[in-house]
């Protein structure tokens, strides 16, 4: 600390706390420019850690390094992510209480990196010579290859862009060695599986199979080695580039990682035949019978239903016919050539969507820990989609913004608000800061029965002729007058100009987004005809038919809409996250093109206000640098006072309080609070703690 403020001027500030212009946007940003020109891309917001991403390798991830970071406090090394992932590991240890890491940020501002590298961080604590954690370690690390393939995808923000969101419960045994994990994962953007944007690719694994499959492999999937033929492969771009993806030794990596996970060569072979499967859809065509029904364009399905193992004829009929029960009868008919296509695709997105689910479980199963071995605390790493705005926005982006809007909320709960409550109720002198609450846009979207999601399954459910507009024309009546909902209909005539008919806009936190509502309803339905299910259902992969059970099929009552089904397990992921003890990551990204060295002002000037930085250090400036319980305080440093020392049998704030006269703590330096003491300077706790080792 108090070298970095003797070098401020080369290198920046490393802690913003310690920033003269706090106030000032202008201030901060030029702040992380200077850091982010020699190569430091790490800094503090007090205990928050605020990373830029560099697009090049920087050599501060090694073995050494890690060794440095072990066991420091805190503020007394450079910023790194290393101390963070460090200080949660050690509070969990110590204080006995589950932690969580939140790694928030755009697409492309390095999430994902940082949160393999707070896994590398954990998975080399507490190190121990054991076969069987060895293995758990080996397998919460190569969880992460798969994951990427099957969930990754090129983007034009990020080469391995992830198209899911993810939490990871890492377990640690009572002497902090990592036994087990749990992954959840939310809400695959399965769109991508039939249709990719100009210059994106579908998800990895489809191109590492092509191109790395061995040709015996191959034959057997009946797949050529040529990822330009497939259509659901080349809608958004020729081939992978080279010089970022090498698809062939990726796939190695993958199969490597598959087994290290328990998965047997057997389960290989039916994943990599799902795999297929869904690939082999995108070459189907149809052609029109007299009737105008659809009927499969292809001589035999057998290179398709053999991936699976399903009747050929069940197939065809499946795609192209549709079943509904009404009243217990089922009720066959037809579909058209249009119809077929769609169903093909719906097919697909959800085959593989299931398929992801699958695998999810399946390395879950490989990462719970033994039986014998307790579990006694818990670190979550939340890797999670950054708030998007592309030209088009659709229900997707409707989802991943609504999510970053709660875990905003969570932020400011948890954070901000947090901190002015706590100096409330321990009555210590506070000036409020104005920070603005989101609250008010999670409920526009998410409150019953008025929230956007709301009506949309009032309208997915309502039976008669609902749409797309007819949703949008339910919102404008209802949400016209919100101060953060805008559409065509409800906006000023010098409002509208930005939005289309078929368009609504809502003030995010961040700024405004314009959603589309084309397919709206349609990806909230997210609906599979009954026929495919049935159909999968009897096939002998054992994948397919696990992935489609035929609960499903008895239960009569319609299953949640999939903005439903999102909206309960974000708010079960909350409420995970409400009980542990928060860390924070922040990742930025310099500039718009993944260049290394290149730091636009614009484009982190705009993150930084929409992470909430500025308020966020406006709080932090105006109260303490560090707090502790006066039971947790006494207790740690009670040995360093004759008078709480050997014994001490009085009242632990006035233990406290001659603890701080003896240490000669000076008035500016500390307050007592009801129930904490709340000290202002972290050098006056380095002392200390000093102190403590000196002894
Ligand atoms: P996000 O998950 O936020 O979308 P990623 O973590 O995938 O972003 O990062 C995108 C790319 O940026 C990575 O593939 C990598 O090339 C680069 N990158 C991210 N973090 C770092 C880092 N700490 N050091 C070097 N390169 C990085
Ligand atoms: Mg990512």
């Amino acid at each position: 600390m108090e070298a970095a403020l003797h070098a401020r001027d080369k290198v920046g500030v490393q802690d913003f706390v310690l920033l003269e212009d706090f106030k000032s946007v202008t201030a901060f940003v030029e702040n992380l420019k200077k850091r982010f020109q020699e190569n430091l891309i790490y800094t503090y917001i007090g205990p928050v850690l605020i990373s830029v991403n560099p697009y090049k390798s920087i050599n501060i991830y090694n073995d050494s390094v890690i060794e440095t970071y072990r066991n420091v406090n805190f503020y007394e090394l450079p910023p790194h992510i290393y101390a963070v992932s460090d200080a949660a590991y050690r509070a969990m240890r110590r204080e006995f209480h589950d932690q969580c890491v939140l790694i928030s940020g755009e697409s492309g501002s390095g999430k994902t990196e940082a949160s393999k590298k707070i896994l590398h961080y954990i998975a080399t604590c507490n190190h121990q010579e054991s076969n069987e954690i060895d293995r758990v370690k080996d397998r919460l690390l190569q969880s992460n290859p798969i994951l990427e393939a099957f969930g990754n995808a090129k983007t034009n923000r990020n080469d391995n862009s992830s198209r899911f969101g993810k939490y990871m419960d890492v377990q640690f045994d009572f002497k902090g060695t990592p036994v087990g994990g749990v992954i959840l994962n939310y809400l695959l953007e399965k769109s991508r599986v039939v249709k990719q944007a100009t210059g994106e690719r579908n998800f990895h694994i489809f191109y590492q199979l092509v191109e790395g499959a061995s040709p015996e492999m191959r034959n057997a999937l009946g797949i050529s080695d040529d990822v330009t033929k497939y259509h659901y492969l080349n809608q958004g771009i020729q081939a992978a580039d080279p010089s970022t993806i090498n698809d062939k030794e990726d796939f190695a990596t993958v199969c490597q990682a598959l087994k290290t996970c328990d998965f047997s060569a057997e389960d290989q072979k039916d994943l990599f035949s799902v795999v297929a499967f869904v690939l082999l859809h995108g070459e189907l065509t149809f052609n029109e019978d007299k009737e105008n029904n659809a009927t499969i364009a292809l001589e035999s399905l057998s290179a398709i239903s053999n991936l699976v193992e399903c009747e050929d004829s069940q197939l065809a009929s499946a795609l192209t016919n549709k079943s509904i029960m009404a009243e217990g009868v089922k009720v066959t008919s037809p579909l058209n050539l249009e119809q077929a296509s769609y169903a093909r695709d719906a097919f697909a997105k959800g085959v593989y969507e299931r398929l992801f689910g699958w695998l999810v479980n399946k390395i879950n199963r490989s990462l719970a820990k033994e039986k014998q071995q307790t579990k006694t605390r818990v670190l979550g790493l939340l890797d999670i989609y950054g708030f998007e705005i592309f030209d088009t926005n659709s229900f997707e982006q409707f989802c991943i913004n609504y999510c970053n809007e709660k875990l905003q909320q969570l932020f400011i709960t948890l954070t901000l608000k947090s901190e002015q409550d706590e100096y409330l109720n321990e009555g210590i002198e506070w000036e409020p800061v104005q920070y603005f609450n989101n609250k008010i846009i999670c409920d526009l979207v998410d409150s019953k029965p008025t929230g956007i999601i709301s009506i949309l399954d009032e309208e997915c459910l309502r039976p008669g002729a609902t749409s797309d507009e007819t949703f949008l024309e339910k919102l404008s009546s209802r949400l016209g007058g919100h101060p953060h909902f805008l559409s065509h209909a409800s906006a000023d005539v010098a409002d509208r100009k930005n939005i289309k008919r078929h368009e609504f806009q809502l003030l995010h936190y961040a700024g405004e987004v314009t959603y589309s509502t084309e397919g709206f309803l349609d990806k909230n339905n997210d609906l599979l005809y009954r026929d495919l299910k049935e159909l999968m259902l009897s096939t002998k992969n054992p994948i397919t038919k696990q992935c489609f059970p035929d609960t499903e099929l008895k239960n009569m009552k319609r299953p949640d809409t999939a903005g439903t089904q999102f909206k309960i397990s974000l708010g079960q992921l909350m409420d995970i996250l409400l009980s542990k003890q928060p860390s924070y990551i922040r990742c930025i990204k310099p500039n718009d093109n993944k260049q290394s060295n290149v730091f636009v002002n614009q484009i982190v000037r705009h993150q930084v206000k929409y992470l909430g930085l500025m308020e966020n250090l406006r709080v932090r400036r105006a109260g303490f640098a560090y707090r502790r319980h006066y039971d947790n305080f006494l207790h740690r440093y009670k040995s360093l006072c004759p008078e709480t020392w050997p014994f001490y049998k009085g009242p632990t704030k006035d233990g406290v309080s001659a603890l701080c006269r003896h240490l000669q703590y000076t008035e500016e330096d500390y307050k007592m609070g009801r129930s904490k003491i709340f000290i202002r300077f972290p050098r006056v706790l380095f002392a200390t703690e000093d102190a403590l080792q000196l002894r």
